[in-house]
């Protein structure tokens, strides 16, 4: 909330009394002002009601002079009744005994009563000057005390000029001497006085009266906006309040009746309700959610301990494994190789040895020898696979010359081709470079591809290891080509998995294991090499290793 903020209160009493004073001072002052100007004019109208009978008096004796001073057998006798007299004592007893007050007044009068006193004077200068003004008036002191004072200009006319008119100085009728006034001199004026205290009385009475009647006005009009805002807007918005309060602690159960409230704030309300009502079912759902979820983790949890129960289990057996296998590797390593390659030098040197002239000997122990050397390659190849899969093999990438390896694979694997009764050649092309790779391992890859080779292929057939540049592609290709049996093409990719054998019945006449081509695969993989196979059924097989360019020595320098 901002710190300067007021009440809905406060602003609407401040805005009220700021509203209602302003146009109370204003309507005050106006009501002043509206009942001074309408007793003003009332006493004006009163005035020129007092002057017009004057002057109907003044008339009346003017137009009466022949028949008062005249006698009935028509002798002139002035009486004395002339208008001018007859008017003043007229005015001198309508004033006498009352606070009106009527008398003529000029600048030059005859009597010392009509002296004219300032305000009179100040009018008779005004009359004087400009002939088209014939009234002053206003409120003006009079013996004392504010008075309304009217006085009206006396036109001269020809009745006036036989005793005020010239030559003057000339007695007239009266004995007193001429003005010698014209008929465009101002005769002096009539002077009315009227009291005022009662209009004045009235006209307080009247703007209390009116005062009292808007204060009233506006302390009710006040009351009732201030009593229809409290009722119809404060005290709903008051329960709004109160109930976001709740909201605010929590209390989803908030909810608000519409009661009294204007229709904007039910609007509000409404939507307030609304917003109560779809954070309940918010809520609600949310802690609905929150269980199932609770539950689900709670259950997914027991799963994972169960199943960390059977990893832990899994692990302790897997671990009991990996120790026999690695005991079975050591004891085949040891216990199994040294002995057979003992076989195989005690066996090669009784068959060297033994009596010529006793040809099964000769056979029994060829026999062994060729038997007990599959033997020593399957162990080897056993061995190899299972240190590869312990990641312990390491591939070296020296530059060789596949020519040495060639010869190196032709001296190990003729003694087997021989026994074989197959013929097993080698032919390493000239320009054949030296390439980058590991020997022991391109010699194991080659050797089991010839021992593979030599194995099925039937006896009388042959077995060659092409060593060959190939210009077009700038590859070396390494190419083990023999005469067997060939291999069907749906086998051709799968004789590359472990312990893939494409007929368990050869197995059992050829021989083997199925981990020879797992191992050359893998081989050729740690040194970037491509293996592939060629082969048709019945009319032999062909495993190339290619050797890409980057490998080939001097190739990528070039
Ligand atoms: P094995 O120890 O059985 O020789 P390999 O992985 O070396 O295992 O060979 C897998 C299978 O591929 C062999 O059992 C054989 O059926 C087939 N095979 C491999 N080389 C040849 C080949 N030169 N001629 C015909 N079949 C072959």
């Amino acid at each position: 909330m901002g710190k300067h903020s007021f009440s809905l209160k406060t602003i609407y009493l401040a805005a009220l009394t700021a509203v209602f004073g302003v146009s109370f001072l204003a309507f005050a002052v106006f009501d002043f002002y509206s009942q001074q100007r309408q007793t003003e004019a009332a006493l004006l109208e009163e005035a020129r009601t007092f002057a017009r009978e004057m002057d109907a008096v003044w008339q009346f004796m003017d137009n009466s002079q022949s028949v008062i001073n005249n006698t009935s057998d028509g002798t002139y006798e002035f009486k004395g009744l002339h208008c001018s007299l007859v008017g003043k004592s007229v005015g001198r007893l309508f004033s006498a005994g009352s606070d009106y007050a009527i008398r003529y007044t000029n600048f030059n009068p005859r009597s010392e009563q009509d002296i004219p006193d300032e305000f009179e004077a100040e009018a008779l200068e005004r009359f004087n000057a400009n002939s088209s003004v014939k009234e002053h008036y206003g409120i003006a002191e009079y013996q004392g005390e504010e008075r309304f004072r009217y006085l009206q200009a006396l036109e001269v006319d020809n009745s006036c000029l036989s005793c005020h008119g010239e030559p003057a100085g000339e007695l007239d009728v009266t004995g007193k001497e001429k003005e010698g006034w014209t008929l465009d001199s101002v005769g002096g004026a009539i002077s009315i006085v009227i009291p005022i205290d009662q209009q004045q009385q009235t006209l307080r009475d009247n703007v209390i009266r009116d005062v009292v009647f808007f204060l009233g006005i506006t302390v009710f009009i006040g009351a009732v906006i201030y009593v229809v805002t409290t009722f119809f807007v404060l005290r709903p918005i008051g329960g709004l309040h109160a109930a976001f309060g709740k909201l605010k602690r929590g209390r989803m159960d908030a909810e608000l009746g519409g009661g009294h409230a204007a229709k904007e704030v039910q609007q509000l309300v409404g939507g307030f309700n609304d917003m109560a009502g779809d954070l309940r079912d918010m809520y609600e759902h949310l802690e609905s959610q929150v269980e199932a979820r609770t539950i689900d983790l709670q259950e997914a949890n027991a799963l994972l301990e169960h199943q960390r129960d059977k990893l832990e289990k899994l692990n302790e057996s897997l671990e009991q494994e990996t120790r026999f296998k690695s005991d079975l590797l050591s004891m085949v390593n040891h216990e199994l190789r040294t002995p057979l390659t003992s076989i195989i030098t005690f066996a090669q040197i009784s068959r060297e040895t033994c009596d010529p002239g006793r040809e099964s000997d000769r056979r029994s122990w060829e026999e062994i020898e060729k038997n007990s050397q599959i033997l020593l390659n399957m162990i080897n190849n056993m061995l190899d696979i299972a240190r590869s899969d312990a990641g312990s093999i390491k591939s070296t990438c020296e530059p060789m010359d596949l020519g040495d390896v060639a010869a190196s694979v032709k001296g190990t694997m003729a003694p087997l081709a021989r026994k074989y009764e197959v013929s097993f050649r080698t032919r390493v092309a000239s320009d054949v470079p030296l390439v980058n790779g590991d020997y022991e391992k391109t010699l194991r890859m080659l050797e089991n591809l010839a021992s593979n080779a030599i194995k099925f292929t039937p006896d009388g057939g042959s077995v060659e290891l092409r060593v060959a540049y190939d210009e077009n592609r700038q590859v070396v290709t390494l190419s083990m080509v023999d005469t067997g049996i060939g291999i069907a093409p749906e086998d051709q990719e799968r004789i590359f998995e472990r312990f893939f054998q494409v007929d368990s019945t050869s197995t059992r006449k050829y021989n083997g294991s199925g981990l020879g081509l797992a191992l050359v695969r893998e081989y050729a993989d740690m040194q970037g090499f491509a293996i592939s196979v060629e082969s048709e059924v019945g009319k032999g097989s062909a495993f190339v290793i290619t050797v890409p360019k980057r490998l080939i020595v001097g190739e990528d320098d070039v």
